[in-house]
């Protein structure tokens, strides 16, 4: 009989949450999640959807990032065909672009050799002849137009096709269930929670906080305090337009601030994003400005003058960067591991697409505040599927 209810508790059921619950039963723990609204209800339903290497972060050389996001984008067309599947992008560069053709080439000769030189790593230079075949991009002024590879995903069925996963492992889920205070002594948490029922209370020896954008407010609610990342929360937004969708996605430049917007064939429509704009309203209600719905809208009529751009759903969500002074976009895009207490993680920021390397570095910090137990899988060769029902 074991008098510590859980070797692990995850806090939050975003990708981070899901990824770490899937990867603590794969490694044998006993493992409970605890998500205050629904698995994938915030971050992880807002994103691009892309799983993918971040050519852009080659710019300001995080190398290391997009190795280690191009090695899982092949692990995940692998183990989830039904819910990654690869994609061609296209990036148009024009005579006033910020980056040069040469650049351009540069940087995808780069990203497939970090990517392995695979097939998915091959890119190409487009014909004169072949710009007519564009969706109707607008090619005044196009000097090269470039096509390569990457993934897209349906974030909300992955997170929870990962879920479901852990659950196959012998993880546990109370959702909706939120985490109100927790206090560490002896080597043992005790958390309180509120579900429908009322609190409760339960113990366990480590303690993941995953609560994306929550996560010092989480941490706050931990006795006796511990140290807490300084971040930005930035926001960045997404509309769904009523206009058919590409047959590729296309990388472009906003015209007014030249920020990277990408225009992607979405449930049979274009979704158009995202900006960057500095978060200051409350984490429970992250909507669009009209001003960001305005500018990215501004951008998919410049570069596809003959489409419409009535709108048919907006979205946000609200990425975690660390404080820094300069532009958002060059900040590191890794996910942080900050260990406050023995047994304590908190993760800030990161990607989609890393979320299975990234449970696999939780689990290997924890390993010394747990019990030893018998592995049981291997995450980067199980399947990931969507139950049926
Ligand atoms: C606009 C945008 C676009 C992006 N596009 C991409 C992309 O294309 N590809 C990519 O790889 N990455 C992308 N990202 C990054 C990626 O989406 C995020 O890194 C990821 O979704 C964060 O997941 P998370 O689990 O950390 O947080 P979340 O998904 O926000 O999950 C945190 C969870 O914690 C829960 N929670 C909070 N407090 C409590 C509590 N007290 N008790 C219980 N539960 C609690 C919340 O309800 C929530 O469900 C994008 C991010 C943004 C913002």
């Amino acid at each position: 009989m074991n008098s510590v209810d859980y070797d692990i508790v995850i806090i939050g059921g975003g990708i981070q949450g899901v990824g770490v619950a899937q990867a603590a039963a794969a490694a044998g723990y006993r493992v409970l999640l605890l998500e205050k609204q629904a698995i994938a209800s915030a971050t992880s339903s807002r994103s691009s959807k892309l799983i993918h290497g971040g050519l852009r972060y080659l710019e300001t050389a995080q190398f290391g990032l997009v190795r280690k996001a191009l090695r899982e984008r092949a692990i995940l067309l692998h183990i989830a065909p039904d819910l990654v599947r690869p994609i061609v992008f296209h990036i148009p560069v024009y005579k006033n672009s910020s980056r040069k053709s040469w650049q351009i080439r540069l940087g995808l000769s780069l990203y497939a050799l970090l990517g392995g030189l695979t097939p998915l790593t091959r890119f190409k230079h487009f014909s004169r002849a072949e710009y007519l075949l564009c969706d109707g991009l607008q090619t005044d002024e196009l000097s090269a137009l470039y096509r390569y590879w990457d993934a897209q995903t349906d974030d909300v069925a992955l997170t929870r096709a990962v879920m479901h996963s852990a659950l196959e492992l012998g993880a546990k889920l109370r959702c909706p269930a939120e985490v109100i205070s927790a206090c560490h002594a002896d080597n043992i948490y005790q958390l309180r929670y509120r579900d429908k029922n009322g609190e409760k209370q339960l113990s366990c020896h480590a303690v993941v906080n995953a609560s994306g954008p929550w996560v010092n407010a989480v941490l706050k609610k931990i006795a006796p305090q511990s140290s807490r990342l300084a971040v930005d929360l930035v926001q960045g937004a997404h509309v769904l337009l009523d206009a058919p969708a590409p047959s590729a996605i296309y990388y472009v430049e906003a015209p007014t601030d030249k920020r990277a917007v990408l225009i992607m064939p979405w449930q049979g429509k274009t979704l158009v994003g995202t900006t960057e704009t500095r978060f200051q309203g409350q984490l429970d209600m992250i909507r669009p400005t009209e001003e960001e719905i305005r500018y990215l809208q501004a951008v998919y009529r410049y570069y596809f003058p003959h489409r419409g751009t009535n709108i048919i759903d907006a979205f946000a969500g609200v990425r975690v960067l660390p404080k820094a002074e300069g532009r958002f976009s060059n900040r590191p895009r890794d996910t942080l591991l900050h260990m406050s207490s023995p047994g304590l993680l908190s993760l800030y920021g990161g990607k989609l697409t890393g979320y299975r390397a990234t449970a696999e570095q939780v689990i290997s910090h924890l390993r010394s505040c747990l019990p030893k137990r018998k592995a049981k899988a291997n995450t980067a060769k199980l399947k990931l599927y969507l139950p049926s029902d």
